[in-house]
């Protein structure tokens, strides 16, 4: 294989991208004569036939260089892995929608790919969108394309089997880490940089937690915190008894506890992120065993127009408009012959709190990255509109 070739066009990717650098030079090389063109493997191996080496100018090795080691800096084979199982067994499908998603980007930034090359416009799709997106949307195909396991997360056969991995985990999250840092450098040096490798800097070095898992997560501790009021109760003997030789021990009830939600139906929220956050507060909910005349649905703007029984979020109807104060609703969840445990207020923050923490936990799903946020004390999922 003409290495030297090979090498000097790795060294002219880069020097042309230096951020790009450190991740280029953590690439491994192993020549296959198996291989399509190029192809990486999910430790960092690049394999390269040395046939097409030989057929294609420097200059478009340099951008097959950048393409490759995008595959491993997109984490494409972790998120491939996330695909629903019928998308994930259509390698070819995954592997085309992942080169669309990175050869917008490498195309808008003028980096001269060889012919032949997948991107988004070529099957009607627009450009910008990332391959989850463009999985579905691909009509069907015959390509045949291959850029390793690197990529969509399957053996190919050429990949060495076994060994050590060249590159772990760890090292390739710092890997990411340093090229976007290195990305953003190169901003703040007034560089250019394409869209979509500008999205996913910012998204290594501030990732944008999942505000789902958030208010699960809250969700279900206050649940359990709230099922932990224990009650020591003598009407079942426990299990332990029998061992315990006739001693009778208190079981433990952990009652299910009560929880209202208060939704902010003011004139500034719109009925798909309240749909939306109501949807996923009752799914946790229901998923813990609170349901039923368990929970509570208020809807409150600055007076609560309808307190609400229901097991679904389409049951609920929006109403109201106007100022708004969520105090209202909480006050009137606290008040009702069944007092809740939890209250989880849907709100877009413009709106007082109160003064003190209740003897209740509270928990607010915040509608907008830019809601002001509640007191210290109230947990808080942030919902981005
Ligand atoms: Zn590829």
């Amino acid at each position: 294989m003409d290495r030297v070739k090979l090498l000097a066009a790795r060294y002219r990717a880069a020097t042309d991208r230096p951020y790009f650098a450190t991740a280029l030079y953590a690439l491994s090389i192993v020549p296959s004569a198996q291989v399509p063109t190029m192809g990486v493997d999910r430790h960092w191996r690049c394999y390269v036939s040395p046939a097409f080496v030989d057929a294609t100018p420097v200059g478009e090795l340099a951008a097959v260089w950048i393409h490759e080691v995008a595959h491993l800096l997109r984490d494409h084979h972790g998120r491939a892995g996330r695909l629903p199982p019928a998308d994930q067994r259509d390698r070819a499908r995954v592997n085309i929608a992942q080169d669309c998603e990175i050869n917008d980007d490498l195309l808008a930034d003028r980096l001269p790919l060889p012919a032949g090359r997948m991107e988004p416009r070529l099957f009607g799709l627009e450009p910008g969108r990332l391959f989850e997106e463009y999985v579905p949307a691909l009509p069907p195909h015959d390509h045949l394309l291959d850029c390793g396991s690197g990529a969509h997360g399957r053996p190919s056969p050429w990949e060495v089997a076994g060994g050590a991995p060249v590159v772990g985990p760890v090292e390739a999250e710092s890997l990411r880490r340093h090229t976007a840092e290195a990305m953003r450098a190169h901003r703040r040096g007034r560089g250019t940089l394409p869209e979509g490798w500008r999205r996913w800097a910012e998204q290594v070095l501030e990732p944008v937690v999942d505000w789902r898992q958030v208010l699960t997560g809250a969700v279900r501790e206050a649940v359990a915190w709230a099922g932990g009021a224990v009650d020591y109760t003598y009407r079942r003997p426990s299990r332990r008894s029998a061992a315990m030789r006739g001693v009778v021990l208190p079981s433990l009830r952990r009652p299910l506890p009560r929880v209202a939600i208060v939704v902010d139906t003011s004139g500034s929220m719109g009925d798909d992120e309240l749909a939306a956050a109501l949807a996923e507060v009752t799914g946790v909910l229901r998923e813990v065993g609170v349901h039923g005349n368990r929970v509570t649905v208020l809807a409150c703007d600055a007076d609560v127009h309808a307190v609400s029984r229901v097991t679904s979020a389409d049951q609920v109807t929006l109403a109201g408009g106007g100022g708004t104060d969520m105090r209202v609703g909480i006050a009137a969840a606290l008040a009702g012959p069944d007092r809740p445990n939890v209250v989880i207020v849907l709100t877009d923050g413009h709106t007082p709190w109160p003064a003190e923490p209740e003897s209740c936990r509270l928990i607010a799903a915040l509608i907008g990255l830019d809601a002001p946020p509640p007191p210290v004390w109230v947990e808080t999922a942030r919902v981005p509109r």
